[in-house]
């Protein structure tokens, strides 16, 4: 059930835990020579304790009113807009990074290093090193904004003791699932990109949002079998496929995802969050900042974004999967034998694409 969100490495006063990562799995170890059975990290742990969740006291629909930030987010920008606001009055932002073929998260007060977190990373981040400076700030007064996944904000918030909680604001993006960085890195292995050398990596495109320096592992605008395998919910990570926080009710002050099924369909390729807003706090943020915002029609919400009803059942073909793949028959050739339906059909959209039948949109890997 670990989500690897690092909360009892954070808290273990003896050093005695780590996280171990597999293809399919993420573990917390505990080195029992080290454990001095404290009970700290059970008590911080949000898969093995209750999670407060709250109903949303408001929902939006919206994008941020500077063009530039949205064309580099994966939706409407709703969390840089959030985030430069947040700096702007003085507080310190902490979200995921892409940085030497990691996914890191970074605090910053810096508006410039907003920027690099923009974009939806579809792979395990790891907020492991962000737990003791996040507290060191809002030890001295300095409000702090957590943006990343439900399981990590809800790590955080426990890591951090109440007496600091006023300070400390969370956003949590609506999540399906996340397959391992190291899954991803075999896929990119199998056609010869190597994770560690690059600059950037990026998960969705559209033409509006395009930059021509990146590449993709398919013809542009063809979906690549990572992209269909994580849409399909094939290569999470287990506990992926117990999570409790796909639901409609939520343990942070905003949530973030994409406002499926908005009836602004015209703004759509260009990008509209959803927000989820839960406590006054998050009010008072989502008001502050720089973002255009529309009512919602809740019901259409939650009925096109299955993760705020219920958590990703797994495939009736995972177990087999992850035996072909630690067998090593190969991630593009398994994913292949598993989703035949979904990888040939983009050999037709390649056709109408390379026809101007249709725009290249959606999930897909570029990078450079
Ligand atoms: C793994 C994953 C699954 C998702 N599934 C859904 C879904 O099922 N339905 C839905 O409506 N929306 C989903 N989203 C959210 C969606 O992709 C957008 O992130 C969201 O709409 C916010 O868009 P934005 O334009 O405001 O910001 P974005 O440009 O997407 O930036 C979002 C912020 O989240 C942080 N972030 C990005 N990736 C990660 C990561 N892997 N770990 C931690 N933090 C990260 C970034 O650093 C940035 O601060 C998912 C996101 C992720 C990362």
């Amino acid at each position: 059930m670990c989500n690897a969100c690092g909360a009892c490495v954070a808290a273990c006063p003896t050093n005695a835990i780590s996280i171990k990562e597999d293809t399919f799995s993420c573990n917390a170890v505990i080195d029992t020579n080290k454990c001095i059975r404290c009970g700290l990290c059970k008590n911080k742990c949000p898969q093995l304790t209750d999670v407060q969740f709250y109903k949303s006291i408001n929902w939006y629909q919206g994008w941020s009113k500077d063009d530039s930030i949205r064309k580099k987010s994966a939706s409407g920008g709703a969390a840089r807009a959030l985030a430069e606001s947040f700096i702007h009055d003085g507080g310190c932002v902490c979200s995921c990074v892409f940085e030497k073929g990691k996914f890191i998260y970074v605090l910053t007060d810096n508006a410039l290093d907003i920027e690099k977190m923009s974009g939806s990373k579809y792979v395990k981040s790891n907020p492991q090193d962000c737990y003791e400076p996040i507290l060191d700030k809002l030890k001295h007064d300095i409000p702090v904004l957590f943006i990343g996944l439900p399981c990590q904000a809800e790590g955080i918030r426990r890591y951090v003791p109440e007496k600091y909680h006023e300070k400390l604001y969370t956003v949590d993006l609506i999540c399906h699932g996340t397959p391992s960085r190291l899954f991803l890195e075999k896929f990119l292995n199998e056609h010869e990109v190597e994770l560690n050398k690059l600059n950037d990596i990026k998960f969705r495109y559209s033409h509006e949002k395009r930059d021509d320096s990146y590449k993709f592992i398919d013809y542009k605008g063809i979906m690549d079998r990572y992209s269909i395998a994580f849409l399909y919910s094939l290569t999470y990570t287990e506990n992926c496929y117990k999570c409790k926080f796909a639901r409609g009710e939520r343990a942070s002050d905003i949530t973030l995802g994409d406002s499926w099924g908005s009836e602004l369909s015209g703004e759509m390729t260009r990008g509209i969050s959803l927000m989820l807003c839960q406590t006054s706090k998050g009010e008072s943020l989502i008001k502050k900042s720089e973002l255009i915002l529309k009512d919602v029609d809740l019901k259409r919400a939650i009925d096109c974004n299955p993760q705020l009803q219920r958590t990703t059942s797994v495939p009736s073909a995972r177990m087999r999967f992850v035996d072909d793949v630690n067998l090593g028959k190969g991630v593009n050739r398994s994913i292949f034998r598993y989703l035949k339906i979904a990888c040939l059909k983009q050999y037709v959209k390649k056709v109408f694409i390379r026809m101007h039948l249709i725009e290249p949109v959606g999930y897909m890997i570029s990078y450079k």
